[in-house]
């Protein structure tokens, strides 16, 4: 098949295989690949629609024993800058964020061994009881993990003891690239490529939806980056219990990995390989956070129709160099300034028109 035959066939709906993925995100000239992207984007939401949730990321602790090389976040454990916050910590940045208007908290952190399960549960169910309309969509596959092996429990338990506290969905943190050569490189200690589906998978059949992630841009081939595409779509054909994929990239400047900083240009093929390659993802969110508000602007015609959360706090990705921080009215400004219609929404992307900003 000739390129232009390809991205025909992807724009169509037709599953690309991993060899014709690869040759489409390697060889397709940038705007065609966007335009088959956005062609595919909107048959699948003919809308000028696109959705945002009101959230904040809260960054519990940073004690982590993952020591991941990617990360300028962690401190080891006894680090005189390691920190935990109480749960009265958390709760007030709850508050402050339920204030805003925030309908989803990402509670988030490093695998902190001294945390057991009752201290979650405790978080979780007097958040549940203080915050009734703020959905807890928190913990990364490796704090479930992590929880998993203090606990000596299976993280099919730890979920289940989880959310019956109030857990409702997971992100899809901790993904990086699942592929055994890049994790033994950048984050030899985290949970494997398997182990990382299968805590995903068992979530999933319990109802509880996710999202998926990559980040890309630190040691992995432009081969890996699809084969990263190719285990999601497998696991959604499977579960269909991904709500979105969230490809952001690799912020190097203060973490012990170092490396380059990718382009813009990377960040929208990647953007438009994904949301060709995976035909069976409902949603494309465009990351804003790494590349900016003015490149996610962009990204609204390279496959994505949801611009993610407004992050009214995050540490993470601003501690290893990123400053892009927004407004709901500079987020809302980027989105109708590129020709479409904000719209609010929750965690399981039920629309909230009645939240709409009063100067929108
Ligand atoms: S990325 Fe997550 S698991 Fe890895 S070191 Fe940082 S906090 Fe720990």
């Amino acid at each position: 098949m000739t390129l232009s035959n390809l991205l025909e066939k992807a724009a169509g709906g037709g599953r690309l295989t991993l060899e014709e993925g690869v040759r489409v995100y390697k060889e397709a000239p940038l705007h065609e690949l966007g335009a088959a992207a956005h062609a595919r984007r909107m048959t699948l939401y003919p809308t000028s629609d696109v959705t945002y949730v009101i959230d904040t990321t809260i960054n519990y602790t940073n004690v982590c024993n993952v020591h991941c090389s990617f990360c300028a976040f962690f401190r080891p454990e006894k680090h005189g800058e390691g920190y935990t916050m109480s749960h009265d910590d958390v709760l007030a940045r709850v508050a402050w964020a339920a204030e805003q208007g925030a309908t989803q908290i990402m509670i988030q952190g490093g695998v902190n061994p001294e945390l057991r399960i009752e201290w979650f549960e405790r978080l979780f169910r007097r958040v549940r009881a203080e915050h009734p309309n703020v959905d807890i969509h928190s913990l990364s596959v490796s704090e479930i993990n992590g929880l998993a092996n203090v606990e000596g429990m299976s993280p099919r338990d730890v979920l289940l003891r989880l959310r019956e506290a109030g857990l409702k969905s997971l992100p899809g943190a901790g993904a990086e690239i699942l592929v055994e050569r890049v994790r033994k490189r950048i984050s030899a200690r985290k949970i494997k490529p398997d182990e990382w589906l299968g805590v995903m998978r068992e979530a999933q059949l319990l109802g509880m939806p996710t999202t998926a992630t990559m980040m890309f841009g630190s040691i992995e081939t432009e081969e890996e980056r699809i084969e990263h595409l190719d285990v999601m779509r497998r696991l959604q054909d499977e579960t269909h219990g991904f709500t979105a994929f969230i490809p952001w990239y690799y912020v190097p400047y203060k973490t012990p990995l170092r490396g380059k900083e990718s382009t813009g240009l990377e960040y929208l093929r990647v953007l438009a390989v994904s949301r060709l390659y995976l035909d069976n993802f409902p949603h494309l969110q465009a990351s804003w956070l790494t590349p900016g508000l003015k490149l996610g602007q962009l990204a609204l015609f390279y496959g994505c129709d949801d611009m993610g959360g407004t992050i009214l706090e995050e540490r993470v990705v601003t501690l290893a160099g990123s400053t892009n921080v927004a407004t709901r009215a500079q987020l809302e400004n980027i989105v109708s300034g590129a020709g479409f219609r904000p719209v609010v929404r929750d965690t399981y992307w039920n629309l909230r028109p009645e939240m709409a900003l009063a100067t929108a």
